[in-house]
């Protein structure tokens, strides 16, 4: 055992902190305040290969490992967690799906310019009535013979406006539940499909969330991804290692708050010597560090488990439920260290505190986290 990074993993992590201050901290709250989807950045993370991190060269991606994943997604969230997410979904969500059940055909096809950034993906397992209980899909695949009638609407996606290629779940024969569930790969502009208005949101502003529609789309069979019933578990398998992707988000989020609360503690004077003097300042910042050495450290070994082959369901729950925690304390923190300062936008920390949220929500709230890992607990 050795907690030691590797020279590449190091000259990665650097290439992230370089691009997340040169290209995403510009502009930041411009985005978060108009909601715009940062398209501009999200094109040259494409070219810089963080959209396709863990696909094999072979398809286009750039065949690093998900240790490199987490170093990533933690230096890209502590400026924006709305670009961060763009990076999470397309290479946990879609890519991983795609290169490990797809067919040649489906990767040749799809996966190629999604992992080189080219197109984006969404991935559609939520509905109005099915968040938490995926296994309650109202959208509905039926089999035609040559192709799926796919209709229903799926809530709250993620790149809904921008991506290309959409991962959608739906129940083909219900009896079956569960098991009756398929994975189908619909493309923006097939005829039927129609993108609902923009989430108005709480945080990550620039990140395009939408409700999706589909009425009558045939969807040829062969963008069924596995055998006929393996949505579900299709599903179930990508959000492990998405949840991932989640953490490392969340410890980004919570690392970069920790950064502008130490920059502003060593600067602000009060009482005639800066807040860090004081301390109930300096036991605020030893809580917020120590909580996010044990988020990185959770993370880290899930995403470690995951490189080696080894079964990473309950680690990366764990490390998900820890930093979105953690993610969610140390903003509010962060906010409690700059003061009145902390209140307003161009501080960056209250930016944070909004964006932490979600990570306790999505890819499975903190409750589900919770079920995921007691299951383990108790076998
Ligand atoms: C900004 C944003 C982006 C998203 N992106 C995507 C995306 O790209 N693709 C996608 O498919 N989905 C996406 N989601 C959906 C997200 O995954 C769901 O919102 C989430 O899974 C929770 O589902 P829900 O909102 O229906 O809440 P519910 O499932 O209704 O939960 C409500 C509350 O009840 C609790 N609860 C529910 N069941 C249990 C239980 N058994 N035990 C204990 N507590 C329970 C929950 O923890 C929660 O606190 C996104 C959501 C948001 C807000």
């Amino acid at each position: 055992m050795h907690f030691e990074l590797s020279e590449e993993q190091k000259m990665i992590r650097q290439a992230a902190r370089d691009f997340a201050q040169t290209e995403l901290k510009p502009g930041v709250i411009e985005r978060d305040e108009h909601q715009k989807f940062p398209a501009e950045q999200i094109k040259k993370l494409g070219e810089l290969g963080f959209l396709g991190m863990m696909v094999s060269p072979q398809y286009g991606g750039s065949g690093m490992d998900a240790i490199s994943y987490v170093l990533v997604m933690e230096e890209l969230s502590k400026i924006d967690a709305s670009a961060s997410v763009v990076v999470s979904v397309n290479n946990s969500l879609v890519c991983y799906g795609l290169e490990k059940y797809g067919s040649e055909e489906q990767k040749q096809k799809y996966l190629i310019p999604l992992a080189k950034g080219e197109k984006i993906g969404a991935f559609c397992l939520s509905e109005p009535e099915a968040g938490s209980d995926a296994t309650s899909q109202r959208t509905t695949a039926i089999d035609m013979g040559d192709h799926y009638l796919l209709n229903g609407t799926k809530n709250w996606i993620t790149n809904g406006s921008s991506a290309s290629t959409y991962l959608v779940m739906a129940q083909t024969d219900a009896s079956k539940r569960s098991h009756g569930i398929n994975v189908l790969i619909v493309e923006k502009g097939m005829e039927g499909f129609t993108i609902g208005a923009k989430e108005n949101k709480m945080g990550i502003r620039g990140s395009d969330t939408h409700s999706l529609m589909f009425n009558d789309v045939k969807v040829p069979k062969e963008n069924r991804i596995g055998e006929d019933g393996f949505g579900f578990k299709f599903a179930m398998s990508t959000l492990e290692g998405g949840r991932i992707g989640i953490a490392a988000q969340a410890l980004g989020i919570a690392s970069g708050a920790l950064e502008l609360a130490v920059q502003y503690a060593k600067e602000r004077t009060a009482f005639g010597k800066t807040i860090a003097n004081l301390q109930a300042i300096q036991f605020k910042l030893a809580d917020m560090a120590t909580d996010i050495e044990a988020a990185r450290l959770l993370c880290l070994r899930a995403a470690w488990l995951k490189d080696n082959g080894k079964p990473y369901g309950q680690a990366s729950a764990m490390a998900k439920l820890f930093a979105s925690e953690t993610a969610m304390k140390t903003t509010i923190e962060a906010v409690q260290i700059h003061g009145g300062y902390g209140f307003v936008k161009e501080y960056h920390v209250e930016r944070l505190m909004r964006d932490a949220k979600i990570t306790q929500i999505y890819e499975g709230t903190s409750e589900i986290q919770k079920i995921v890992i007691s299951r383990e607990v108790l076998k």
